[in-house]
């Protein structure tokens, strides 16, 4: 891992705080394996809006397509809530994806042992958990033809419009079988193929793409079963791969499975610079005060090792580092409870370093 550059983007909120614990842990874990990565700071979000009158300077986009992967925390905030359209804090995300020409989002998620009391499930249950959701973020109905409201024969009637090709099926699902070789092999086409159209497209495509896989087997569901087996069955799943819309309910539907919204981190991939940033917003309420939970942000970095910097050993470290910390006692305020040692958000950074 020679050479290596990364962008980091604190935006908003929260993000400033978290960022700074991830990057400290990003870089402890790099030199343990005798690496090293160099950064620089770039501003998206409400603090662009606020220093450069955009919420997405070009500057911090040239710096991102330039850098093998960008570390973010997250943008917006109710400061900009009430700007134009496209001065949208959120814009900045958007226009990122795009520029980045990022296609994949992949959410992992895995119990930790240390936290299995506050899932909506069973401990026995919610140990059996440990899912990576691929989900399509560039086409589908997201982006398809629209309609706003419009009266016709004076019923008010509005449009939104699925479209998906060949090679966008193609393409993610190419990569959620590569994801799975590492994992346990296994890929679940989630889709609604008894209905739609773009669904039987997918599924005919995905086993295609599959074939060319002898490691991994390719199984088909229809996503409301898939939403029913995720709450009765969720260690049956390795890898699911689905569209956009399809893939945003059910990555947040996977993500309250471990009870633990702010540990969970998130990978936005393409063909170039990928993207990696915790699940949660900003956090404005708790912004400042030094309480935020990093680890959402520090297991991005660990995802940021593993799929740009292609450095398995360091995301492994990290991962570990971050089951032993909880599994030590160390919560930062929001997962806090009784007998356990309370943490800032810098203290938490320091512990997972200590335990590399
Ligand atoms: P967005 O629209 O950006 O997703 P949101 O309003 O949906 O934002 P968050 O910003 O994620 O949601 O905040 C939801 C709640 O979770 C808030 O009360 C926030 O303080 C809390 N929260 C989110 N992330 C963290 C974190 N890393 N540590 C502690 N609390 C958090
Ligand atoms: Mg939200």
């Amino acid at each position: 891992m020679s050479n290596k550059h990364i962008v980091v983007i604190p935006g908003d909120g929260i993000g400033a705080e978290i960022t700074a614990a991830a990057l400290s842990v990003a870089q402890a874990a790099a030199e343990k394996c005798g690496c090293s990565f160099t950064h620089e700071i770039k501003q998206a979000g409400g603090a662009a809006i606020d220093a450069f009158g955009v919420p997405l300077p070009e500057d911090t986009v040239e710096a991102c397509r330039k850098a093998d992967g960008v570390l973010l925390g997250a943008v917006g905030g109710p400061k900009w809530d009430n700007v134009a359209p496209e001065l949208r804090a959120e814009k900045a995300i958007l226009g990122l994806r795009k520029a980045l020409g990022l296609y994949a989002n992949l959410r992992p998620v895995k119990a930790f042992p240390a936290l299995a009391g506050q899932s909506p499930l069973k401990p026995e249950i919610v140990s059996t958990v440990d899912i990576l959701i691929v989900r399509e973020l560039n086409g589908g109905i997201y982006y398809g033809p629209r309609q706003e409201a419009t009266m016709i024969k004076g019923i008010e009637q509005a449009c939104d419009s699925e479209v998906y090709s060949r090679p966008e099926v193609e393409r993610i699902v190419r990569l959620a079988c590569r994801a799975a070789i590492s994992r346990k092999g296994r890929v679940m086409s989630v889709d609604k193929a008894n209905v739609l159209a773009t669904s039987r497209l997918w599924r005919k495509v995905a086993a295609e793409v599959a074939a060319d896989y002898s490691q991994i087997t390719l199984d088909n569901m229809y996503v409301d079963n898939c939403a029913m087996q995720l709450v009765l069955n969720p260690g049956s799943f390795d890898v699911i791969v689905t569209g956009n819309l399809f893939g945003d309910i059910l990555s947040d539907e996977a993500a309250v499975l471990t009870g633990s919204i702010g540990l969970l981190p998130s990978a936005s991939l393409g063909d170039g610079t990928g993207l990696y940033e915790p699940i949660h917003g900003s956090a404005p309420d708790i912004a400042g005060k030094g309480i935020a939970n990093p680890l959402g942000t520090i297991l991005s970095a660990a995802m940021l090792f593993r799929y740009s910097l292609g450095n398995e050993q360091a995301a492994v470290m990290i991962e570990k580092a971050v089951d032993q910390v909880l599994a030590d006692g160390y919560r930062t305020a929001d997962i806090y409870q009784q007998g356990f040692t309370k943490v800032s958000t810098e203290e938490m950074g320091r512990q997972v370093i200590a335990r590399l």
